[in-house]
């Protein structure tokens, strides 16, 4: 077996003694249940480690991860997880985070196929079509590339917005907001893009949806 693989339950055995130093109860609460504020939707990239780069202990963040941080709407695993998150748990938060150097949102720009991922890959590749004028303007790789992750992650929040379940939730009154955000891998820096949107209304009105 090699070394890395069995360095992992090493690890593991040292957290759980590191844990339970601080607070012999760390485990024997965490039993009793979960009631975590946020939903977080990040990428699967190694680098990109949700409860690591916001400080959130076990319990606190509900996570969701997949190519690029998606919300595509026919996913059943995202829509479970969504579902889930709101209507039993009541997270107060929805956070989409990507980040930028995002392999998947670079190979949305080119055309080499890799695939079966070409398939999920599309996805982006329709954000890219929407924003086309914008993008193709950018003379500069990079700028077209950070700006397509920045996109994107506006493109699933209001992904997320547009689906039942949150709409469901606004019209119900439930504390519930979502947020955009891009990570840095070089220097782990998060930026808030800001994405305000808090009501279906501010959606195309083809996408609003009546209770
Ligand atoms: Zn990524």
């Amino acid at each position: 077996m090699d070394k890395f693989y069995n360095q992992l339950k090493e690890n593991n055995k040292k957290w759980v003694e590191s844990k339970l130093d601080q607070d012999p109860e760390f485990f024997k609460k965490l039993e009793n249940g979960q009631q975590p504020p946020v939903l977080w939707i990040g990428c699967a990239d190694s680098r990109v480690p949700a409860n690591e780069i916001i400080g959130a202990e076990p319990g606190e963040v509900f996570v969701h991860r997949n190519i690029a941080n998606m919300v595509v709407h026919t996913d059943m695993n995202m829509l479970s997880v969504l579902d889930y998150a709101v209507n039993a748990l009541k997270v107060k938060h929805i956070i989409v985070c990507g980040h930028y150097g995002c392999g998947g949102v670079q190979a949305a720009l080119k055309h080499q196929s890799i695939g079966l991922i070409d398939n999920w890959i599309r996805h982006i590749k329709d954000v890219y079509r929407l924003h086309k004028k914008q993008l193709d303007a950018m003379e500069n790789e990079q700028e077209k590339w950070d700006t397509l992750v920045e996109l994107n992650v506006k493109e699933q929040v209001f992904g997320l917005a547009k689906t039942s379940i949150v709409q469901n939730a606004w019209h119900n009154k439930q504390d519930l907001h979502l947020h955009g955000w891009a990570y840095g891998i070089g220097d782990g820096i998060i930026k808030d893009l800001e994405v305000n949107v808090r009501h279906d209304s501010e959606l195309d009105s083809v996408y609003q949806l009546n209770f």
